[in-house]
């Protein structure tokens, strides 16, 4: 394979380009995956640490219905490295040791599970609750196709204070929901991707609603496996190949060239790349478009070894502090050994990623202090803390109209990505979605062929 010419060259070997290579090879394609990074696995990867042992760049949270991930993951080989629970459950702590759990019962089907949880919780007001069925309203007015550019154009906050949800139910259920799925503060953040991610929730199905973990490193999970079954079907992925422009003639793409000079032909060229690498790229006119305004939102988080057990649950939400999840890693990873280990999350970072790590740990060591007893007590005996600035696509109001279509783009060339419009917050299902749309179009002749 190596001298012959890929039909696609797949540009990015994280979520996205892997599962589009993998989903080609399998339909028979030549495949050739250019990744600039000497490893796999874009903003989704592990590697290990002297310290504290294999740690994720962030903790990533599954769900259910992340259909086309398990589909990927089904296809390398890996879908019993994500652990789905059996039953919709989020546990709450908040400062001074108060609790409070959102406990769907799985028995019921959707969208009644999540009511029936929501109804339950404690620290909401009854009389607050009755907002729902407002809110139930309006999202079974959206269940399906674009959300209304009336909606988009609003921010998360500014939606469910529209339909009536009280300021305590926002911050004990709403906030802590969208800032993990849109990685930004409802202040910021269009009310459309939360939408999107609460109607599947809500209407795909009781079982989708479940969330799920990799019992494994993030790139245990699908880099080498997805690796292995292209090279078996006769592809090739390269690291450490930086693409630094597009060949174009005639008003088609027809390949790729490295920052070294190295030229890669293809009958066909998907980008998986996101829109802040893709827009350095020397690239035809007809592919610069608004999407080049789009940009990233932060995430930080730590991995930290206890020298004792902390938590019992596998995740907890924390109300009201500036670090917003706790997951317990010594749980979901089987991990032995005396003590724990968790990672510690605080999304949407932008007023914490410029800030110093010791800074960052001492503001994560005083919320669980606040939040959990046990860590109150505990040594921590070692540390990791990543920074990634360029965690995900900032969803504010105005994003999703710059967001092309997965399997768009120009005569051979496609975009793909988690950025890309799948329908879907730029999570790893909407990558994986992306992928999926950009393979099919190709194979169906229905794309920018
Ligand atoms: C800390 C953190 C926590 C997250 N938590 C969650 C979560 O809980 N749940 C969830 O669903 N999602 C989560 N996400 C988002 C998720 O990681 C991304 O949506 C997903 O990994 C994106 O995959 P992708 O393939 O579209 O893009 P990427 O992973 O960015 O892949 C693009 C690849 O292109 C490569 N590249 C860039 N430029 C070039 C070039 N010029 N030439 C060649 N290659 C190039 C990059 O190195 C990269 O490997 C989180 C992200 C982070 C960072």
């Amino acid at each position: 394979m190596a001298s012959e010419r890929p039909d696609v060259l797949v540009l990015g070997g994280g979520f996205a380009g892997l599962a589009c290579a993998a989903a080609l090879a399998e339909g028979g394609r030549r495949v050739l995956v250019l990744e600039k990074k000497p490893r796999l696995g874009g903003r989704a990867y592990s590697f290990g640490d002297p310290g504290v042992g294999e740690v994720d760049n962030g903790q990533h949270l599954f769900m259910a219905c992340y259909r086309a991930t398990r589909r990927f993951l089904k296809t390398i080989g890996t879908e019993d490295r994500l652990e789905i629970f059996p039953d919709v459950a989020v546990d709450y702590a908040e400062s001074g040791g108060g609790r409070d759990r959102l406990d769907c019962p799985s028995w019921l089907p959707a969208p009644w599970h999540l009511a029936v949880g929501l109804l339950r919780l404690r620290g909401v007001p009854a009389r607050d609750k009755a907002a729902l069925l407002g809110f139930d309203q309006a999202l079974k007015a959206m269940k399906k196709g674009p959300v209304p550019d009336g909606v988009e154009r609003l921010t998360v906050r500014e939606w469910l204070t529209g339909l009536g949800i009280s300021r305590t139910f926002q911050t004990r259920f709403f906030d802590p929901a969208a800032i993990g799925i849109l990685n930004e503060t409802p202040e910021r953040a269009s009310a459309a991707g939360f939408v999107q991610a609460l109607r599947e929730m809500f209407f795909g199905g009781a079982s989708g609603s479940r969330f799920a973990l990799a019992r494994v490193g993030l790139s245990e999970l699908y880099t080498d496996a997805a690796r292995a079954f292209v090279e078996a079907r006769g592809g090739r992925v390269i690291s450490t190949a930086k693409a630094a422009g597009l060949i174009a003639a005639d008003g088609r793409v027809r390949g790729v060239v490295t920052d070294m000079g190295s030229r890669f032909e293809a009958e066909h060229v998907v980008s998986t790349l996101p829109p802040w690498d893709l827009k350095k790229l020397d690239l035809p006119a007809a592919l610069r478009g608004p999407w080049e305004d789009l940009s990233p939102a932060p995430i930080v988080g730590a991995t930290l070894k206890l020298d004792r057990p902390v938590m019992s649950e596998r995740f907890i939400g924390l109300l009201g502090t500036e670090t917003h999840w706790v997951f317990n890693k010594t749980r979901i990873q089987g991990l032995t050994g005396s003590g724990q280990v968790i990672s510690v999350v605080i999304s949407g970072a932008h007023a914490q990623v410029g800030r110093s790590p010791d800074a960052i740990l001492a503001a994560m060591t005083r919320d669980l202090s606040a939040c959990l007893p046990d860590f109150a007590k505990a040594k921590v005996s070692a540390a990791k803390l990543v920074k990634e600035p360029f965690a995900t696509l900032s969803p504010v109001p105005g994003a999703e109209a710059k967001r092309p279509e997965p399997g768009s783009g120009m005569p051979g060339f496609s975009f793909a990505g988690d950025w890309t419009r799948t329908g879907l917050p730029a999570t790893i299902e909407s990558a994986c979605a992306s992928a999926f749309a950009a393979a099919s179009r190709l194979t169906k002749g229905s794309g920018t062929k």
